[in-house]
């Protein structure tokens, strides 16, 4: 169904994105893939659908379960490496005797625990055993790390290492590394860092943009047409909305949960949108220290799109003094890095239409 809101897993639920679909499944054997795309705009329902598709063995890890932490440690990471590696020894027993091998793991019945003390595990052995185990089966394991930018936070461990010996050395294992900022390349990655583990490392990217106008109409009808329903207003609800297709499956969803009732289905999503959206505003002004009111402002000067002058007099508005110019700079950079707002023409507009009802 179309209207579901979870992650779709089954490529006859995806909408669209043909040539996303037949590029992933093109890559499937390549060391790393990078998916970059605004919140809500299907990574993960692209990746799950198209690996579920080819029936490939991936360890999916959710990065998005450290957005509201301030900062990660180790055993974070490698709890959350130890629960997915747990789900798929379920199926797949044989594992279990590769695992046994390395420091720091323990198996119990048919489950693992990995230590994280002293005797930590470390994650190259984990990737190591995954391999062989791999190899021995003659497939590649997929390795998803899913909004990989939360990484950034990890204190005291650089996981780039371990990744970059995988790369190196273990053909059967393949990372697919999700983002919805451009930090996740440039910060995380860091591809293009000559002191970065992974630099020069060829990969494929792809990048999800928002539904244009015409694909969400479409998607929209479809997502009716499949419950029966004619829907005449399609395009007004793009007009609104935009086209990020996590509010419009959600738009669809409560409005045939809800009665029919159109004007209520609008304000649910804005409400829930707003609610995700200040959430991850939260965090990036807390997570810098960054003075909340100035981005805001930046952010409502942008709605329509604006030029470098109009955000910094809308600064200097707000605070009845001159700002400099450098300052002006650091924060259109900060929110551009962050993906809160594209440069286009000139011009900076922000990145999702309901961003901005962060505002009210
Ligand atoms: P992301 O991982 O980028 O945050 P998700 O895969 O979780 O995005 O998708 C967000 C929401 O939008 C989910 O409800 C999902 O079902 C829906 N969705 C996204 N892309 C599509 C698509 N191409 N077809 C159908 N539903 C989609």
């Amino acid at each position: 169904m179309l209207f579901d809101p979870r992650p779709k897993d089954n490529l006859k639920d995806l909408f669209d994105r043909e040539s996303e679909i037949s590029l992933l499944k093109n890559s499937l054997d390549s060391p790393l893939i990078i998916i970059i795309g605004l919140r809500r705009t299907g990574k993960t329902s692209l990746i799950k659908s198209v690996l579920n598709y080819t029936k490939s063995t991936y360890i999916f890890l959710d990065m998005r379960r450290f957005e509201n932490k301030e900062y990660i440690v180790y055993k974070d990471f490698i709890k959350s490496l130890e629960r997915e590696i747990n789900e798929i020894t379920r199926k797949n027993k044989d594992l279990l005797s590769y695992l046994r091998h390395i420091q720091g793991v323990q198996v119990m019945g048919f489950s693992v625990s990995f230590s994280w003390g002293e005797e930590k595990v470390e994650i190259s052995d984990v990737f190591s055993e995954l391999n062989d185990w791999a190899s021995e089966k003659g497939k590649t394991m997929h390795i998803v790390i899913d909004e990989a930018q939360e990484l950034i936070k990890l204190r005291g461990y650089n996981i780039l290492p371990s990744i970059a010996y995988a790369y190196d050395n273990l053909k059967n294992l393949s990372f697919i590394v999700t983002g919805s900022e451009v930090r996740v390349r440039d910060k995380f990655l860091k591809l293009e860092d000559e002191n970065s583990p992974l630099f020069g490392r060829a990969h494929v990217e792809i990048n999800l943009l928002p539904f244009s106008k015409e694909t969400s109409v479409r998607f929209l009808e479809e997502g009716f047409k499949e419950q029966g329903i004619s829907f005449p207003d399609s395009e007004k609800i793009f007009d609104i909305l935009g086209g990020n297709p996590g509010w419009l499956t959600y738009f669809g969803y409560i409005y045939i949960k809800h009665g029919r009732d159109e004007e209520k289905a609008i304000l649910e999503t804005k409400r829930y949108a707003k609610r995700l959206l200040s959430r991850e505003f939260c965090n990036f002004t807390k997570e810098g220290g960054r003075d909340k009111r100035r981005y805001l402002k930046v952010i409502e000067t942008c709605r329509k799109g604006c030029s470098w002058k109009d955000i910094k007099n809308s600064l200097e508005a707000l605070e009845g003094r001159e700002i400099n110019d450098g300052t002006v700079s650091d924060i259109i950079n900060n929110l551009l890095e962050y993906s809160f707002l594209v440069k286009e023409d000139r011009k900076y507009m922000i990145t999702d239409k309901l961003l901005g009802e962060i505002i009210n």
